[in-house]
């Protein structure tokens, strides 16, 4: 059985605790605008109550033999599964987001990050080399503790796909979630020991990110963070642990372009792009907030797109048929609308949406916000340069494909982007020449877990995924002796 989620306390070497301070937040069904529960609020003795159980923790679990730490990996995945619908439910209520939606995506990716870094356990190695007079070869050893701080749109899929990692390369973990979606993290922590993972391992914080987020980043015996967030938290975490020359992997926010060419598969780019405006409400990092569309088939393609918008079936989130649910909370939704408002004040038209969503019923006191499309701005205004985070997608047309790239990248953002085209050449001069760590061609959010995951410029630093994300929670070692 899994806990009740009304409380959500920590989890510190092995034990659910609560926090030493007494400091509880509040937790809210953004569907019904409802407390339905309390979270706690962690300080300076928590943590350093989980320093300990992981510092005491980490000699054994680092020798342990890799089939040991790949075995917790893929009991963790399996207990999951076995709790599929409590998983689910707790997703799509904590967060807001169509239970669909954690039923196709949040939650079966969360096991498959568990399974995928413990088969990354046992196979991943050093490096040979060898020239006339030497021979040498590379260790890879766990820095010890480590901590990951995690986001609110993708909660356990983040959150997993962080953890994993640092456990199957030997660390110790303490993994801080988002306070806004606190309540699956909680229920994975009551799984640690069922499997088998021993205690002060694997510690789970909870808290507001000014509090034990920062307290987490500053603090001199956790020398490795991977962060997945917002720009300027980003910013502020590289800047606490600089002192300490942490190791940091930042995952941070996008701006990202979907590009539509006159010879694109029609439908295929359409479903594509609407896809890529409003999955999860549009709070997904990799969104295609900006649709570029070549002018010959702008009018086209814009009514094509104004049309599958409108069948969105937005409503409550745990309705089985919903596409749309809820905007994580009243404050972002309050964000997110006077984004368009300024969008409206830099001269847009709104052609759909614009505006909260009334649902009725039991979610009558919820977040909802409509999804928005909006044209009419050039690139340089704000709307078109900085992160909405919501269901909201801009339309512009481009002439030629020197223009589109021109707009693709004209933004501080470089995380994704997809390109529609039929033209193979076409495709890949613009792969090669858009800044941004992934692009998808005619597809968006196609994912292989294996392959680097990260954004350039104001989009983060590294890269995540199987080997990349295995390297950063080791350090290296470079041995070398004479032929
Ligand atoms: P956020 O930056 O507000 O919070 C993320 C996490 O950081 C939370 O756990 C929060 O408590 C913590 N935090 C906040 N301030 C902190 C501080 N000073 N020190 C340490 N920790 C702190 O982000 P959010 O609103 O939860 O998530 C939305 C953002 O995340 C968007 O910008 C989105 O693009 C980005 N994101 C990026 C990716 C990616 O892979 N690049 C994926 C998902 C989300």
């Amino acid at each position: 059985m899994l806990p009740k989620t009304e409380t959500v306390l920590n989890f510190i070497g092995g034990e659910m605790r609560e926090p030493q301070g007494g400091a509880w937040l509040e937790n809210t069904d953004p569907a019904t605008g409802k407390i339905y529960g309390r979270v706690a609020d962690s300080g300076a003795e928590d943590l350093q109550a989980a320093v300990d159980a992981a510092q005491a923790a980490f000699p054994a679990w680092r020798d342990a033999p890799a089939q040991q730490r790949a075995a917790c990996l893929r009991n963790l995945a399996d207990l999951i599964e076995k709790h599929f619908e409590d998983f689910i439910r707790a997703e799509s209520i904590d967060t807001g987001k169509p239970v669909a939606l954690a039923r196709a995506v949040d939650i079966p990716r969360s096991a498959a990050n568990l399974r995928a870094f413990a088969e990354a356990a046992v196979i991943f190695a050093g490096e040979e080399f060898e020239n006339e007079t030497s021979h040498s070869y590379t260790l890879r050893r766990p820095h010890g503790v480590v901590a990951t701080i995690s986001p609110w749109n993708l909660p356990l899929l983040l959150l997993t796909w962080k953890a994993a990692p640092a456990l199957a390369a030997g660390n110790c973990l303490i993994a801080k979630p988002s306070e806004v979606t606190p309540v699956t993290a909680f229920l994975l922590s009551s799984l640690i020991d069922a499997a088998g993972f021993p205690p002060g391992v694997f510690n789970l914080l909870h808290g507001r990110g000014a509090g034990i987020g920062a307290a987490i980043a500053a603090h001199p015996d956790i020398p490795a963070i991977s962060f997945t967030g917002g720009t300027e938290t980003g910013k502020a975490i590289y800047a606490a642990a600089a002192p300490h020359l942490k190791r940091i992997s930042l995952e941070l926010g996008g701006k990202n372009p979907t590009i539509v060419f006159a010879d694109a598969e029609f439908d295929a780019a359409v479903d594509g792009a609407v896809r890529a405006a409003f999955s999860n409400q549009g709070q997904i990092c990799l969104c295609g907030s900006r649709l570029l569309i070549e002018e010959g088939i702008y009018d086209q393609f814009k009514a094509a797109f104004l049309e599958k918008t409108d069948a969105i079936k937005t409503g409550d989130p745990l309705g089985a048929a919903t596409q749309h649910g809820a905007m994580v909370s009243e404050q972002h939704m309050h964000k997110v609308l006077s984004c368009i408002d300024l969008a409206k004040e830099e001269g847009g038209k709104i052609l759909c949406g614009g505006e909260s969503l009334q649902i009725g019923g039991r979610c009558k006191d919820g977040f909802f916000i409509a999804p928005t499309v909006i044209e009419g701005l050039p690139q340089n205004c704000r709307t078109n340069r900085e992160e909405i985070f919501g269901p909201v997608v801009t339309l512009q047309s481009f002439q030629n494909e020197a223009e589109a790239l021109a707009l693709a990248n004209a933004t501080e953002y470089g995380l994704a982007a997809s390109v529609w085209t039929q033209d193979d050449a076409t495709a890949e001069r613009m792969a090669a020449e858009i800044d941004s760590g992934i692009v998808w061609i005619n597809c968006w959010n196609l994912r292989d877990l294996n392959t680097p995951f990260g954004g350039m410029k104001k989009s983060g630093i590294g890269r995540e995924g199987k080997w990349r994300a295995m390297q950063f929670f080791t350090e290296e070692k470079t041995v070398t002796r004479p032929k």
